[in-house]
């Protein structure tokens, strides 16, 4: 059996919730445009002075200060970090996140909003906000690079692809695998970092080893008239990609919604039943070798 080995993270200053880092906010622009029903914000955080190194796919937390109804210190929420290492200027002292702003009915139908999210969404530059991580090594980069890379995300879930695509192309270069994006959004409002607010990602669309796949669920129907999800979009490329799954050299990253790993799952099922294979059994093998890696929320 063959393990992946991940790129291991440099030892690095962890700030934990009893200690938390002040970090100053340079910058918070908004990823859809103001006709969209979503607010999505690319915000930027300096970490000067704070001894943090990240790694592509890992999270930073963040704490509203202030106590909930209960009296207890506010609930750290998790953000996935959405800049390469060295940050979006390249100089290693910024991290950048990728936030949602999180609106929701209560049991009365009293429209809310997130307490985190919302908080983060309207930070305003040089505003200090606590920070805690880095955490997290569910979805490291493999570190040999012929490592097929699959990623499916809907959302916010693209910010750590987002942050491996910045590390591959634009501080290594090159990737030798093949580099296959997949990423959902309700419209081409909403694709972020891949619309007129921001065209991040399509600025690798010439990478010989980049291909990224968009399914937008409210301009698109399968042909049963049902909405187009990223699921739908990975099915109509069964042929590359069941033949780089089959062949057992990729890593399989997941990351947003959580009901894209089920969708995701019922595709490779019914590849593997075409070909008299058993779908549990191969991603048992896959979970353990660290090829499926899968971060929902
Ligand atoms: C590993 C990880 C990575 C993540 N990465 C990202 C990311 O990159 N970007 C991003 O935007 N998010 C990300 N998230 C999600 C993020 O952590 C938060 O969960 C999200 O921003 C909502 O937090 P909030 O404090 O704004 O909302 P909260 O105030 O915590 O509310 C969250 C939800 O709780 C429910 N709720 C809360 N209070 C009530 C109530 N009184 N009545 C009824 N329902 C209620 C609602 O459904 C509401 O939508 C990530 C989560 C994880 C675990």
């Amino acid at each position: 059996m063959k393990l992946i080995t991940k790129v291991i993270p440099e030892p690095t200053e962890v700030y934990k919730p009893s200690n938390p880092f002040k970090a100053k906010v340079i910058e918070n622009k908004r990823l859809t445009p103001v006709e969209s029903e979503e607010d999505i914000r690319h915000i930027v955080f300096d970490l000067s002075g704070s001894g943090i190194s990240y790694l592509e796919g890992q999270s930073l937390g963040i704490q509203v200060p202030g106590v909930d109804e209960h009296g207890k210190k506010n609930r750290i929420r998790l953000y996935s970090i959405a800049s390469s290492r060295k940050g979006d200027d390249g100089l290693s002292s910024t991290v950048s996140l990728c936030v949602k702003r999180v609106m929701y009915k209560d049991d009365q139908g009293v429209l809310q909003k997130g307490l985190t999210s919302n908080y983060v969404c309207d930070l305003m530059p040089s505003d200090a906000v606590y920070i805690t991580g880095p955490a997290g090594r569910k979805l490291l980069l493999p570190a040999d690079n012929s490592v097929h890379l699959i990623m499916l995300a809907v959302g916010t879930g693209i910010a750590p692809f987002r942050a491996f695509i910045q590390h591959i192309y634009r501080e290594k270069g090159s990737w030798g695998g093949k580099v296959r994006l997949f990423f959902g959004a309700k419209t081409g409002l909403e694709s972020i970092y891949m619309n007129q607010e921001n065209n991040d990602i399509g600025q690798y669309y010439t990478q010989e080893t980049f291909l990224a796949f968009q399914a937008l669920s409210r301009e698109e129907k399968t042909k049963d008239g049902n909405k187009f999800y990223v699921q739908n979009r990975l099915e109509e490329n069964e042929k590359e990609i069941w033949e780089i799954i089959k062949e057992g050299h990729f890593c399989f990253y997941i990351c947003g919604l959580k009901g894209l790993e089920s969708g995701a799952e019922e595709v490779l099922d019914k590849w593997a039943k075409k070909d008299g294979l058993n779908w549990n059994t191969m991603k048992a093998e896959f979970v353990e070798q660290g090829r499926w890696n899968i971060e929902v929320y």
